[in-house]
């Protein structure tokens, strides 16, 4: 069966980086649209002039960009409803807001802020009903519905500042369809009467959302749950417009936790529990405050991707390895967990580990080249690609692979202390100096020549791994650590494992 249209978007507001709760929701609009032959939208939300930030945009695009998410249209590349930055489309706004107020679903209000704020204070202290402006406290304040008909026009064309405001209908049930929360029925009495064109001429998010999706042919809207609140005055603005049989679909996606499940994993978590909260770095063009990225703390975008993707969905397998071709296939939106997801860390660097291990070596060796360089060694790329072999099983990230493969391009200086106090014993360097000569023999130098002999020179001299293997390691690679002693041996060559066994035995005491 064919697809009706499917048109997704994704719509943040430049206020800030782009956090990765935003990033999921990008995502899971972007495999449902994939998924269905659709399209997904990218649509700035900058009407909010005070909390524009500079640099926000780019910061999300990039962000989009390196995850591998593509918008189909967008206001860099256009598309047949342009423009896609609300703040061009304010003529656009202006001619609904008017239909609106014609139709009686919006009125004028004069209130300066303090007096709304003063009317909530008091309906709080006395405790007399709900604290906001709705169908009780607009019967008292000063607005349209209380001015008449002369006094407002004589305030709008004095020059008096207004807003204007949804008139929320009494005593009416408003029901929402969520495809991941199911049906909810909200009794009008509870909503206030919102904002939909700021005393700046600019129309708030309600108004501009609801229109937007109305005009761009948005089918499903695919949010964040803080947007659940206010879906009731969307349904409602639809119901006014009377465009209810073009109604998108909603579905509000679950919460990201801190990693203890207590309480939304915000800004400040990244910073105080060492992870970062934000796909890339970013600087406050403000404060010059740094926050992390996981770009540039060395995720894989796939990895990154992967991690989001099963931060409330469950394909419902044991499958946890998803690349995006196959989220496309996989993912639904009935999969969709309606509890928040927590954040773990822990997990973020296992998927990291999994792409990495799943790399070809020669691809992770490639990507480690300019790192060896800059530590002044060169080395033949196919015997980096034996060392990556041996060694990338043992990290998380491509930056932490020098660290397990330095002793391949410098012999040690030093000697684990404690290992060699564990481990070097008396009869160590007389067994190490004897097993020089067989290892001169060994001919071809590889790992399998050299397991053969040093097993029978064991076995001949009666001499056992602890003593022999284990003076190897110590000699040839400094510490404790490191991949089979063999393999090592034979990528560092003859010559130097010979030079390094000489220096051990006269160096540690
Ligand atoms: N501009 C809103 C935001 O910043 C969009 C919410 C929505 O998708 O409706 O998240």
């Amino acid at each position: 069966m064919q697809d009706k249209k499917i048109r997704v978007r994704f719509a943040p507001s430049p206020t800030g980086p782009l956090h990765i709760g935003g990033v999921r929701t990008a995502l899971y609009n972007y495999v449902f649209a994939k998924k269905h032959n659709g399209s997904f939208i990218l649509r700035i939300e900058d009407t909010d002039q005070k909390r524009y930030v500079q640099g926000a945009e780019d910061y999300i695009k990039e962000s989009l960009k390196w995850s591998g998410i593509q918008w189909d249209e967008g206001p860099d590349i256009g598309g047949n409803y342009s423009p896609y930055k609300q703040s061009e489309r304010k003529e656009i706004y202006k001619k609904y807001l008017s239909e609106l107020i014609q139709k009686g679903h919006a009125y004028y209000a004069f209130d300066t802020p303090e007096e709304v704020e003063e009317m909530r204070k008091k309906i709080e202290s006395e405790n007399s009903g709900n604290a906001q402006y709705d169908s009780v406290s607009r019967k008292y304040m000063c607005n349209s519905l209380t001015l008449s008909e002369e006094e407002t026009k004589k305030r709008i064309e004095s020059g008096q500042p207004y807003v204007v405001r949804a008139l929320v209908p009494e005593n009416i049930e408003i029901e929402v369809n969520d495809i991941i929360r199911g049906k909810m029925k909200v009794d009008s009495g509870t909503l206030d009467d919102k904002v939909l064109m700021k005393a700046d001429g600019l129309p708030t998010y309600h108004l501009a959302n609801v229109v937007d999706d109305y005009l761009m042919k948005i089918s499903h809207v695919i949010r964040g749950e803080e947007w659940l609140p206010s879906t009731p005055l969307h349904v409602l603005l639809y119901k006014f417009f009377n465009w209810e049989e073009k109604m998108p679909q909603f579905a509000h996606l679950p919460l990201l936790y801190k990693p203890d499940g207590k309480g939304k994993l915000s800004k400040r978590d990244g910073e105080r529990l060492g992870f970062p909260v934000f796909p890339l770095k970013w600087k406050d063009p403000k404060n010059g405050e740094i926050l992390s990225g996981y770009r540039e703390s060395g995720y894989f975008p796939e990895a990154f991707v992967n991690t989001l993707a099963l931060l409330g969905w469950n394909p419902g397998t044991e499958k946890e390895l998803f690349s995006m071709s196959e989220l496309i296939d996989e993912f639904s939106l009935e999969k969709v967990n309606k509890a928040g997801a927590k954040f773990s860390p822990e997990k973020a660097k296992w998927f990291n580990h999994q792409y990495l291990i799943n790399k070809s070596s020669e691809d992770v060796a490639k990507q480690i080249t300019p790192v060896i360089k800059q530590k002044g060694h060169n080395i033949e790329f196919n015997k980096l690609i034996k060392i990556v072999e041996l060694v990338k099983d043992r990290v998380n990230f491509v930056h932490e692979i020098w660290d397990q493969m330095s002793f391949f391009f410098e012999p040690p200086v030093e000697f684990d202390k404690k290992i060699v106090k564990k481990k070097w014993k008396e009869k160590t360097p007389e067994v190490l100096n004897n097993v020089i000569n067989v290892i001169e023999n060994i001919k071809p130098f590889d790992a399998n020549s050299i397991n053969n002999e040093l097993e029978s020179f064991m076995q001949k001299n009666e001499i056992s791994p602890g003593l022999l293997m284990i003076g190897l390691r110590i000699a040839i690679v400094g510490e404790a650590k490191g991949p089979d002693i063999k393999e090592v041996m034979s990528l560092i060559g003859k010559d130097e494992v010979i030079k390094r066994i000489k220096f051990a035995i006269d160096n540690i005491p």
